[in-house]
């Protein structure tokens, strides 16, 4: 007997081949309707006999396409209508079938699949060598998408009209570029376009050659990518690396590497069977791998640093460049810290005095989008900076929004994230918020999501710290209401979030910086959080951090905090390096300022524990970047050597962890010079088991099992490791950052599951 059903298929389902999925299915099970996408996914009406329909029912979610995510199918009989035959329809902009509410998803771009990169490679094909080259499987997606649904018509394709192959393509049911939107060929598509200064414009193939040529030759190149601009350069030779880090004004911060394949990273770095999938993985990260002594690349590439980041191509430019010349430096096309620059006129101004020469086209990117960043960190893939290939795939918050409502995030490492119902979706990284462009670039950011997402924010949620840029962005946005939020409270919820965890958790919050709700700077916290609350109940002891800014970017002088702090006065710690290193009128400006207690705000943060101490072991005395005396000390530790002491002291209603026995261990060390290796090693192990302390002392008083550590320090892969392992050998359950950063990257998935929580309680109006 004849049947009928209307299916609704939600998830990340357009732009990723599914159409042609459902079509070649419904030819399978002889089954006649049609297909096409609308606001909510992917609709289906089909009929045929019911056996027939289960079977296609359910072989939609047996074995979807590669870069599918199915969220939900719902199949709903109805009455049949005799179709003729299966068809696909073009895009319905309006909300039919089920009106769940659901949004259809953009899919994140997805590297050159296999199918066409034997293609590109292979001189009898029409695509040989032809770098805009991508089907169902492959190619830009949110890079292009300006609008929902993913349609052509609806990306920055869609001035690309299609050739007659082309179209052919399109239109067969049985190719695999069967309704791929960001297909093209050299005919119709996208064109490579080379410019150097004031010589001729080289376009094709030609553009291709001369670029390689002057890569060969030492230049610096502005590449553009899927999201944005790289520079470029011969990672091997030494003078074009010092160069572009003269031009780029970024002295000593590492820069990304892309090879050939993992035969090629293996020979730079140490990379394990977890690392090398990570390496290949859709998404292709940029991986943080241990480097090999010896590995063949000029020194400036990431100096002093014991990891190499390292990628493999991820378009067809990518793949014809590389096999070209390798490895090559590719670094996010910016100055210092900005946002990656993706428009033309933008980098052509912000790059012209960075980059000798241009290697551009003419398909317009979107949207802007990094590299991701990751690492596998206590045995498991996390990312660490999440955009290409991952966003903007949404979450599943563990309780739903009652209003659309965004969260702006924090101030460094942005990201602001839109949530509607259940879906969180987390923005791409967009970069510290110093700068009036970084400002813009969140804002616009937030305006795109906007649109391609439909979700208009009724509610915004941000950091308590009022000098934030996010948080002036929350306050300048149209919304309802407004919900301030601690920074290590959203660290640990985001960490939940990303598990889906509702119940009550023990959160250890290590980062550098978030303001407390006493006005301290915080960063080195245990925490009670259930729902919408959190309690404190332990932090490190505070110290006063002498010149509050200049402290972060000068270490030594954190150091004389400590130092202070544990000895009682710095008269008999002279001989100590942060007194040698620094020069003498600031060391008495400094003591100035600990005496009288001006422009030195508490904190409790681990972040400055470890600078102090790598200060103190005579690591390093002032930074250029977060966490870099943080990760040098990391890099420093050999062995297990015993834990300095640890001492809790009761303090009010809570407790706090002494770092005074801490600093005195670290001092009684270095007087009897047994090294950086050594110190840094007992450090580690000290860090390890305050936390394995502290959380079983809220174990004791709440009952709970369940921790999960987050923020920035738990980048540091031997603390996160250690600790890890030492809580699951006391019994506790630990939930590590895994698709979402723990760094600030993370802070507004965090911020936006507080607000939902607060709203389904009913505190949200305050
Ligand atoms: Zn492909
Ligand atoms: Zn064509
Ligand atoms: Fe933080």
């Amino acid at each position: 007997m004849l049947e009928r059903r209307i299916i609704a298929v939600e998830g990340v389902v357009q732009g990723v081949g599914f159409r042609p999925f459902v079509f070649s299915l419904a030819t399978r099970f002889d089954l006649r309707g049609f297909v096409r996408n609308d606001a909510a996914g992917v609709h289906i009406d089909v009929e045929g006999e019911r056996a027939a329909l289960d079977c296609f029912v359910n072989a939609l979610t047996a074995a979807p396409p590669p870069l599918a995510a199915i969220d939900r199918v719902l199949p709903e009989a109805a009455d049949p209508l005799l179709y003729d035959d299966f068809a696909i329809f073009a895009s319905s902009g309006e909300q039919i079938g089920t009106a769940s509410g659901a949004v259809a998803v953009v899919a994140p771009d997805a590297a050159t699949c296999d199918a066409c990169l034997s293609e590109l490679l292979d001189p009898a094909s029409r695509r040989h060598r032809y770098p805009f080259t991508t089907c169902t499987a492959c190619g830009p997606r949110l890079t292009i998408a300006c609008a929902s649904p993913y349609d052509r018509a609806c990306t920055t394709m869609a001035g690309f009209p299609l050739c007659a192959a082309c179209r052919a393509e399109y239109e067969d049911p049985h190719d695999r570029r069967f309704h791929a939107e960001s297909l093209a060929c050299a005919a119709c598509g996208p064109t490579l376009e080379w410019r150097a200064g004031s010589g001729p414009i080289q376009r094709g193939e030609a553009a291709l050659d001369t670029c390689i040529a002057a890569l060969r030759a030492g230049a610096i190149v502005a590449l553009k990518g899927l999201g944005g601009y790289h520079l470029a350069c011969d990672a091997t030779n030494g003078d074009a690396v010092a160069l572009l880090r003269a031009r780029k004004r970024r002295p000593s911060k590492p820069f990304a590497l892309m090879v050939r394949d993992a035969a090629a990273a293996r020979r730079l770095c140490e990379a394990s069977a977890a690392e090398e999938s990570l390496l290949g993985s859709v998404a292709r990260p940029i991986v943080l791998l241990q480097r090999r002594r010896n590995a063949a690349v000029a020194d400036g590439v990431a100096p002093g640093m014991p990891t190499l980041g390292v990628m493999l191509p991820a378009t067809p430019l990518h793949h014809l460049l590389i096999r070209a010349i390798e490895p090559l430096v590719m670094t996010s096309g910016n100055m210092s810290d900005e946002p990656i620059a993706f428009r033309d006129a933008d980098a052509m101004r912000v790059l012209g005095g960075v980059a000798d020469a241009f290697l551009l086209h003419d398909r317009v990117i979107a949207t802007r989008c990094d590299d991701s960043v990751t690492a596998v960190n206590a045995g498991a893939p996390a990312v660490l900076r999440r955009a290409r290939g991952h966003a903007p795939r949404p979450l599943i918050l563990p309780v739903a929004a009652t209003v659309p409502l965004v969260a702006v995030g924090g101030h460094l490492k942005s990201t602001f994230c839109l949530v509607r119902g259940p879906r969180a979706f987390l923005s791409q990284h967009i970069g510290d918020l110093g700068s009036a462009a970084a400002y813009q670039a969140l804002r616009d950011g937030l305006a795109h999501y906007s649109r391609l997402f439909d979700v208009t924010p009724q509610v915004a949620v941000h950091d308590l710290h009022p000098g934030y840029a996010s948080t002036r962005l929350a306050e300048e946005l149209a919304v309802e209401q407004r919900i301030g939020v601690q920074h290590h409270h959203a660290h640990i919820a985001s960490c939940l979030a990303e598990h889906r965890i509702a119940e009550p958790a023990i959160g250890v919050a290590f980062d550098g910086t978030g303001l407390g709700t006493d006005g301290a700077i915080w960063g080195g916290e245990f925490l009670y959080v259930e729902g919408a609350s959190f309690e404190r109940f332990g932090h490190f002891s505070y110290v006063p951090l002498p010149g509050g800014d200049a402290a972060v970017r000068h270490p030594w002088r954190t150091a004389l905090s400590y130092l202070n702090a544990a000895f009682g006065s710095l008269d008999h710690c002279e001989d100590l390096l942060p007194f040698r290193a620094a020069p003498s009128s600031q060391v008495g400006l400094v003591k100035q300022l600990l005496a009288g207690g001006v422009a030195s705000p508490f904190t409790s943060s681990v972040g400055r524990l470890f600078d102090g101490v790598a200060a103190i072991a005579g690591v390093r005395q002032s930074v250029e970047f977060e966490a870099q005396a943080a990760i040098e000390l990391e890099a420093l530790a050999r062995g297990d050597g015993p834990a300095y002491p640890v001492e809790f002291r009761e303090h009010g209603a809570g407790w706090v962890v002494e770092t005074s026995p801490i600093v005195r261990g670290v001092v009684a060390d270095v007087r009897a010079t047994l090294g950086t290796a050594t110190i840094a090693a007992r450090f580690h192990a000290t860090l390890r088991d305050v936390i394995v302390a502290g959380v079983s002392r809220v174990s004791r008083q709440t009952g709970l099992r369940r921790v999960a550590l987050s923020g920035g320090t738990f980048q540091n892969r031997r603390l996160a490791g250690a600790a890890a392992r030492a809580l699951e050998t006391a019994g506790f359950e630990v939930l590590l950052h895994r698709r979402v950063p723990c760094n600030d990257g993370g802070l507004s998935l965090g911020q936006a599951s507080i607000a939902t929580r607060l709203l389904a309680e009913g505190r949200g109006r305050s």
